[in-house]
């Protein structure tokens, strides 16, 4: 009953997520914190320069952990930080993966966050699977949920419509074995 409770919470858009009006966006950043391609240039350049000087106060992040800084020019009043694993094929990728959405998470959580975006981390330049990483993605979150009543809503955000079916099909798959137990 809970559990299904938790799978509600869950969303999938397809989309920008600059234009989110949520408590937080997760920005899939890189270790410097100071801006890059991808989701991190689209997040610096609709946030304005505010954001940049923001991070520069933030001596950088490792990868798995996550920073908060205020969302400046965004709808979003938040944005946290964290930085994915390059894709190696190695075991550890899908801990430090995991790690980013549970650090991003529990940051929201101590920051009385209620709605929060996630774009697929990892999943551009860092070169890691979709599949994988949504399978990752979503069970990591789904279990946080069943655990955490104080987040009301996890949107998954993805900008194709190729990743977003990805997430489509692992969600169904993830929320069927759900409802057959
Ligand atoms: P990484 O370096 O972690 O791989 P990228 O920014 O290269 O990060 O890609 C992460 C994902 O974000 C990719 O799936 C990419 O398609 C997606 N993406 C890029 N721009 C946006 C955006 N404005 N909103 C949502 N997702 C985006």
């Amino acid at each position: 009953m809970m559990d299904v409770e938790a799978m509600d919470r869950i969303r999938l858009m397809q989309g920008d997520i600059t234009k989110l009006d949520v408590d937080a966006i997760v920005n899939a950043a890189n270790k410097s914190l100071l801006g890059g391609g991808g989701v991190d240039g689209a997040i610096h350049r609709a946030a304005g320069t505010g954001l940049l000087e923001e991070c520069k106060s933030l001596g950088g992040c490792f990868t798995g952990e996550a920073k908060l800084t205020r969302g400046h020019q965004l709808k979003a009043k938040y944005v946290i930080h964290t930085v994915g694993p390059v894709y190696s094929g190695k075991p550890q990728d899908a801990k430090l993966l995991a790690d980013c959405y549970l650090n991003s998470l529990t940051l929201a959580v101590n920051h009385g966050i209620q709605s929060i975006a996630f774009p697929a981390i990892s999943c551009g330049v860092y070169g890691y699977p979709i599949d994988k990483a949504s399978t990752i993605a979503i069970t990591t979150v789904f279990d946080f949920l069943k655990t955490s009543r104080s987040i009301q809503e996890v949107i998954f955000i993805l900008f194709s419509a190729l990743d977003f079916n990805t997430y489509q099909n692992v969600l169904k798959k993830i929320s069927g074995n759900q409802a057959a137990i």
